[in-house]
């Protein structure tokens, strides 16, 4: 059976995060600990080192899809990087007491540099295995239903704040059931200007998400990644979060989501209400594009002819309703 930080490791890779080892007052055992990962895996588990200093400077971020490692003798580093590290904390070779658990996210007491170096043997004899059961090349790995929200998860209501005013549309759950019975990813890829505009708080757009997934879960269906977009910029006055190029019809989210989940674009689908979805999901590479019926498709269906008199293989279908989407 597999140690738990082998699949902590996969999962670390999978999502295209990093193992970030903690440099402080360890450096000469620390090349010790990252040797088999050079030796061995030839970046393909890819680690950097770093300071607690360089952290507090703010010359390296972590991300929330790393493994942030320490050693037993690091503890008190954590306490000063506490408030600014993302990613999940790892404890190696500690004796960890039930006082100080809550720092950590993982903390293997057990973990001597020999055990660890198994630990890698293990991974390496898999590694094949791995890459190919969790898709770690974007090439080879799952296509992802992209999900616009409004219109195609839940019911449009404009600027919605209210999580009573949440309802499903009919369908959605079976497919997203099908998808990941299909071993397809599905992520939400939402613009919501509102949040830009101050008409909806975080907290309001929260307890909204947080309503339609209690929804969702009800029928057994969940969304592997959730993007949103506060971005609008009117009348040359930007707001929100300003990355304008999250906003669809521009790729940005959809970019995020393969960047975390390493996604088969060409084998990847969308499905919205709007042309910008479409068009959104097209300058991302996904490879079918489908238009869900709504009382706009005729206005949207102009907006889609008139990209593909630019982009001549931009292809799209017009679906009735959901259920007669086949993946
Ligand atoms: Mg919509």
């Amino acid at each position: 059976m597999s140690h738990p930080l082998e699949l902590l490791i996969v999962e670390t890779v999978q999502l295209g995060g990093s193992l970030v080892f903690i440099a402080d007052q360890n450096p000469a055992t620390l090349s010790q600990w990252q040797q088999p990962l050079v030796q061995d895996f030839a970046g393909e588990i890819p680690f950097v080192t770093r300071t607690a200093e360089d952290l507090l400077a703010q010359k390296y971020v972590t991300r929330p899809e790393d493994l942030v490692m320490f050693q037993s003798n690091q503890k008190s580093v954590l306490t000063s990087l506490d408030a600014i590290l993302n990613g999940q904390r790892v404890l190696l070779g500690a004796e960890a007491s039930s006082a100080e658990s809550h720092q950590w996210d993982y903390a293997f007491a057990d973990l001597s540099l020999h055990k660890w170096q198994l630990i890698l043997q293990s991974l390496k004899a898999h590694w094949g295995q791995w890459s190919a059961l969790q898709g770690l090349d974007g090439e080879h790995g799952a296509g992802c239903l992209f999900l616009d929200r409004d219109d195609v998860v839940v019911k449009n209501v404009p600027y919605n704040k209210d999580p009573e005013a949440v309802q499903l549309l009919p369908g959605i759950c079976e497919l997203i059931n099908k998808a990941h019975a299909q071993s397809y990813w599905v992520a939400l890829v939402t613009n919501q200007s509102g949040l830009g505009r101050g008409w909806i708080s975080w907290t309001q757009y929260q307890s909204v998400h947080q309503r339609m997934m209690q929804l969702l879960a009800q029928q057994g269906a969940w969304i592997d990644d959730c993007e949103w977009s506060a971005f609008i910029d009117e009348a040359g006055s930007p707001r929100g979060r300003l990355l304008a190029g999250l906003r669809k019809p521009r790729n940005g989210m959809l970019l995020k989501v393969n960047n975390k989940l390493r996604v088969n674009m060409a084998k990847s689908v969308m499905v919205g209400d709007s042309a910008s979805d479409l068009k959104a999901a097209f300058a991302a590479g996904v490879g079918r594009l489908y238009l869900l019926a709504s009382e706009k498709t005729d206005k949207e269906i102009k907006s889609l002819q008139a990209h593909q008199a630019v982009y001549s293989h931009f292809k799209f279908t017009v679906l009735e309703k959901l259920s007669d989407l086949t993946l």
